[in-house]
């Protein structure tokens, strides 16, 4: 086992499940989080979602594999689902991941969702943890992401969804050691290069050039925040509000959820990408402390050790 591997992936999904879990917590009266957070941690458990539940799916594949396996994934996501239903799974999600778990294959339960494949943001969602376990090859992340996308979401937009997601991820590891400006730059340039062409990208490239003192409110309503909870709408906006709060993961979290939208799976995107950059130790300890635990993956070292460690 590569544990430098294991403990990025579970590091990010720190970042991930904390953000889902405290997104949906937040969902209702968004425009207020910053307030309810100025009185203190919200009580806990914040129970995490659909977004935590499949990238625990990723990181299970990834330790059993090495790599992403089509059929390996489609029968834990599949399992995952019969086992624990009430995470919040979309409707077409749960429809595909029934589909699996009764025996169908997965590229014809994923080609034919919406005649021609699902374009929501529920593969860009889960894809953080692959990022940050192929951080060193952002060509092998793209190929990863793909094929991780592609068990679900066969539409180009949800495949470009996730690898702009997980590229964002790779980099923020890869720029951890270098000043926000500079870090925000090699993203940038990493995500519109290797991002395909279509809406989403054509979303990217409006994000990165929105000024960053914008108010996510404002940003969100330009960008697109969720609501429609399809790939273009969501993770341009999710880029933008990542890139601008690099260095801090309180800040990026509750400015991606001021915006409202898809609160859990806009901030699991963030919490995961700026985790990546600022290690175990960047997301607060009794924010973690709050969030419904996570199952341990056998042999991975939960972190309490930074990225940078
Ligand atoms: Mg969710």
């Amino acid at each position: 086992m590569d544990s430098t591997r294991s403990i990025r992936a579970r590091t990010v999904l720190e970042g991930l499940s904390v953000g889902d879990a405290f997104g949906e917590m937040m969902a209702y009266g968004h425009s207020g989080v910053r307030g309810r957070v100025a009185l203190g941690v919200p009580a806990g458990p914040w129970w995490w979602t659909d977004d935590t539940a499949m990238a625990l799916g990723i990181e299970e594949c990834l330790h059993r594999c090495g790599a992403i396996e089509e059929e390996m994934l489609a029968w834990i996501f599949a399992r995952n689902f019969k086992h624990d239903p009430d995470r919040g799974y979309g409707k077409m999600a749960a429809i595909i991941l029934r589909q699996i778990g009764a025996g169908e294959l997965w590229e014809s339960a994923s080609r034919s969702a919406f005649s021609g494949g699902s374009m929501g943001n529920g593969a860009a969602m889960r894809v953080a943890p692959l990022g940050a376990w192929f951080a060193d090859d952002l060509d092998r992340v793209v190929a990863e992401a793909m094929k991780s996308a592609r068990v679900t979401h066969w539409h180009p937009e949800g495949i470009a969804g996730a690898i702009a997601v997980a590229v964002a991820t790779a980099c923020a590891w890869q720029t951890r050691e270098i000043e926000h400006a500079e870090a925000r730059k090699v993203i940038t340039e990493a995500v519109l290069r290797l991002t395909p062409p279509g809406d989403t990208r054509e979303g990217l490239v409006a994000a990165v050039s929105l000024e960053p003192r914008l108010s996510p409110d404002v940003a969100g309503r330009r960008l697109g925040n969720g609501s429609l909870v399809t790939a273009p709408d969501t993770v341009p906006f999710v880029i933008w509000s990542a890139l601008r709060s690099l260095d801090d993961f309180q800040e990026a979290v509750i400015a991606t959820v001021e915006a409202g939208g898809d609160c859990d799976t806009n901030a699991a995107m963030v919490g995961g990408i700026v985790a990546a950059r600022l290690g175990a130790s960047g997301v607060p300890p009794e924010w973690i402390a709050s969030r419904e635990a996570l199952p341990p993956v056998d042999g991975v070292q939960v972190p309490g050790q930074a990225l940078r460690d």
